[in-house]
Parts: C-alpha cells; sequence; structure tokens
C-alpha cells in the first residue's frame, strides 16, 4: 500500500519519537458529512428521556438524576510542575472518572445500548407515549430483551461499557475481547452474565469475530465501533455539557479567549464525536487536538496519508503495542476521520514512558488515579511550547495571547482500575520522573 506520507514524518514514526502533526485540512469545506449538529442535540435529548431509567437501573446514578457526567476540574498543580506560565486555565475533563464504567466509553457504549433498546421497544409497541413514561426497564421490555443479544469488539472499555448496559437491560451480551485486555474487565463482565470471548489478535480482530457472529442471527445487533455513526453522536453530547462547565467556571470561549482541547485517540469515535460536538459549539474558536502513542499512531497517518481507506500502522512497521491498551488500535475509524479532517488542530504522539510519567505526575499533583491511555494528552499543552506548536500559533495568530488559553485535558479512563495494577503504573511512573531530574 503506497502511504504517501513525508519522509521525514515517517522517519519520526518508524524511531517511535514523539511527534506533533498539524492537520492541514482544519478550515477546509467539509464533504460527505454524514451527520449534523441537530444530531447531536438528539442524542443529548434521547439522554435526557432514559435518564430516569438509567437511574433506576444505576443507583450510582441517583445524585446526578440519571445524567452520566464527568467533573471539570482545575489542575494548578499540575500546570505548576510542568512549568506552565498561567496555571488558573488549566483543566482535566475528568471522563476516568464517569460513573458505571470508569472510562469515556460510559459515553458512547451506554448511548447506542439505548438507542437499540428504544428501536425494539418501537416496533414491539411496548414504549409509552408520553414523555415521562419513557421506560426501558419494564417487566414486559426485560423479557423482550433476553430475547436478543448484543455483540461488540473491544480492547476492554468499550466491551466493559455495552456489557455492562446491555445485561442491565437484559440484553444477552457477547463481547469479543483482544488480546491487550485487562483480566478484571472479563472477570467484572462475566460476573454480570456476560458472555466474554476472548481473542489471541488484536483490536480489529476481536472487532472482526464480534461482527461476523453477529450477522449470523436477526436476533444480534452488533455495535460497530469502527463504523458506529450512535457512538460517535452519544460521545458528542460531552460538549453540550463542556459548555455548562466552563460557563459555571466563568470562562468564556471567543476569539480573544480560545479554548484548546486536547483528548487521547483510539479508533477515533470518542474524540471524533466530542470534537465534532465542540465545533458545532464553539466553532473556530476550538483548537482541538488528538493524543496517539508512538506505537498506535492510526488516526495520525490515516489524516496524514491521503489513501482512501485508513492505513494500518503496521503499514507503517510500527507494532501497535503499548501500555496504553484503550488506544491499542492500527486502523482509524474512517468515519471518524472524514467527520474531523476538516476541524481538528492536529495529532500529537506520546511515549509509553512518558504516560507513566505523566499518569504518576498528575497523581502526585493533584491526587487523580488514571490509566495510561488517559495520560496521553497530558503534553498537549506542551507541544505548544516547541518548534511545530509554535508554527500552528503564529499561523493562527495566537502567539500574543498564549495568555489567554484555555486548557481542557481529557482523561479517559482508570477510576475502576485494581489498585495492583494501578501501583505497577504508578511505579514505573516515578521510576521515569527520577530519571528525568
Ligand atoms: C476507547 C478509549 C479512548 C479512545 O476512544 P476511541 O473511540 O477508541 O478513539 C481513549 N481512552 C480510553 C481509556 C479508552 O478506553
Amino acid at each position: 500500500m503506497t502511504l504517501d506520507l513525508d519522509q521525514p514524518l515517517l522517519n519520526a514514526l518508524l524511531a517511535g519519537e514523539p511527534v506533533l502533526w498539524i492537520n492541514p485540512g482544519r478550515g477546509t469545506p467539509a464533504h460527505h458529512q454524514e451527520l449534523d449538529c441537530a444530531d447531536m442535540r438528539d442524542a443529548e435529548e434521547r439522554l435526557r428521556r432514559f435518564a430516569p431509567t438509567l437511574e433506576r437501573l444505576f443507583p450510582e446514578l441517583v445524585a446526578s438524576q440519571g445524567i452520566i457526567e464527568s467533573d471539570l476540574v482545575p489542575i494548578p498543580q499540575f500546570a505548576g510542575a510542568v512549568g506552565a506560565s498561567v496555571h488558573d486555565r488549566w483543566f482535566v475533563k475528568a471522563d476516568h472518572a464517569l460513573p458505571i464504567v470508569g472510562s469515556i466509553k460510559a459515553r458512547g457504549g451506554i448511548y447506542e445500548v439505548l438507542v437499540h433498546a428504544e428501536a425494539l421497544a418501537r416496533d414491539a409497541g411496548l414504549l409509552g407515549t408520553d414523555e415521562d413514561d419513557h421506560r426501558l426497564d419494564t417487566p414486559e421490555l426485560r423479557a423482550l430483551f433476553e430475547q436478543h443479544s448484543v455483540l461488540v469488539g473491544s480492547t476492554g472499555n468499550l466491551g466493559l461499557s455495552i456489557g455492562t448496559i446491555a445485561a442491565a437491560l437484559g440484553f444477552k451480551a457477547i463481547v469479543h475481547m483482544s488480546s491487550d485486555a485487562k483480566e478484571w474487565k472479563k472477570i467484572r463482565l462475566r460476573t454480570l452474565g456476560v458472555e466474554v470471548v476472548e481473542h489471541s489478535g488484536d483490536y480489529e480482530t476481536a472487532v472482526a469475530a464480534g461482527r461476523e457472529s453477529a450477522e449470523k442471527d436477526t436476533r444480534s445487533y452488533f455495535v460497530d465501533d469502527e463504523n458506529s455513526r450512535h457512538l460517535f453522536l452519544g460521545y458528542s453530547v460531552a460538549a453540550l455539557r463542556l459548555r455548562d462547565q466552563l460557563t459555571a467556571q466563568g470562562i468564556s470561549v471567543d476569539a480573544e479567549h480560545p479554548l484548546f482541547v486536547y483528548i487521547p485517540c483510539g479508533v477515533g469515535g470518542a474524540p471524533g464525536g466530542i470534537a465534532y460536538g465542540l465545533s458545532c459549539i464553539f466553532g473556530p474558536f476550538v483548537h482541538c487536538f488528538f493524543a496517539e502513542p508512538t506505537a498506535s499512531p492510526a488516526m495520525l497517518v490515516a489524516l496524514a496519508s491521503k489513501a482512501l481507506r485508513s492505513p494500518s500502522v503496521r503499514d507503517v512497521g510500527l507494532d501497535n503495542r503499548t501500555e496504553a491498551d484503550g488506544l491499542a488500535v492500527a486502523r482509524a475509524s474512517e468515519l471518524a476521520r472524514d467527520m474531523i479532517r476538516p476541524l481538528i488542530s492536529g495529532v500529537f504522539t506520546a511515549e509509553d514512558r512518558q504516560l507513566l510519567q505523566d499518569l504518576y505526575l498528575l497523581n502526585t499533583t493533584q491526587n487523580m488515579k488514571i490509566e495510561p491511555s488517559a495520560a496521553a494528552a497530558l503534553r498537549g499543552p506542551r507541544w505548544l511550547g516547541t518548534e511545530e506548536g509554535n508554527k500552528y500559533l503564529l499561523a493562527n495568530d495566537l502567539t500574543a495571547r498564549l495568555d489567554q488559553l484555555t486548557h481542557v485535558i481529557w482523561t479517559t479512563g482508570g477510576a475502576l482500575a485494581p489498585d495492583a495494577d494501578y501501583f505497577g503504573w504508578w511505579q514505573a511512573g516515578a521510576v521515569q520522573a527520577q530519571a528525568r531530574q
């Protein structure tokens, strides 16, 4: 396959060096956009409609009345520790602590299963028409859902999300896990009655297996992480919530006060949906950067290449092996790629040892517990100080406004990681932090 990547970029990727790639497509006209901003608002409405159902199914949602949301947390100590000149405009969007599954997958995954359940309920004539009576957790519906199955392929977190909500509604849930998936996620799912199928291959293998097995049965529904509009829209709703949280913190976003957002990227659905939603709200005043491991820069390669099909990082000569299991995806979603090409600012990569070091630093400065994947975006603001970053600021006429930027770093998972796993990463991160001093 021809990759048509610049030689210097290709060399850096192959050498495993962290890079910042600026997207030349930002600001170009969008074509073939399959979704629009009204779809995001529909998704938000659907989540509101089913919030009472979620609240009854998951007691941890009582406080938020069935709304699945994370906090926007200022991180001045972390900003100070990494040498920022202005500390009070750095935030973490704390999806690592999202209720129910402790990762960003709670957004898209739960949304898509609700969409499917709603459609089945409607077809069966079992859904109340009264706005106040949109119950998906009735005995009649449970009996219906028990005759249907929901399948998914995952490196762990999406499986955990889909399996948990599908089982809670009564579906037969089958999760195909790649070799990256952590044992505790499989155990947790099996305890909920979910069937877990283990694969020795990577993410693409697990997704293909789930897709194929779902095709054999008309009562099977496959959540397609590589192509799903519903997942994408479920994620996009985060943008509306972030808008309200920024307002609550007294932060405005405009030409004078641009918003910089950094989000870890695997197949692209989660960061893609969020970036899309943010651009609906803030237009050119939001600048989104995606973060990927040096071993798995799937979205970077997909955007940088002109190939119609997203290339695999294996075509570049990389092995897709990383501690960041949530980002261990070799080939990016073409739906996500095409939706974000006209709007994201760029993609940067981080080495595994940097992820661990930042995981450690975020814990010692702000007492947050995140997994390696979730640490990928923490270098975002620091990239702006590099030559590449500076070029971007110059091109956007922002060099004089550096102190007026708001930085939102998305942490995407980790709150539920077992202490033993977490301590292992933390210790490795401490070693990296020492080595750097
Ligand atoms: C899935 C995941 C991501 C990225 O989401 P994609 O939709 O795969 O791009 C980031 N962080 C964590 C922890 C994840 O599980």
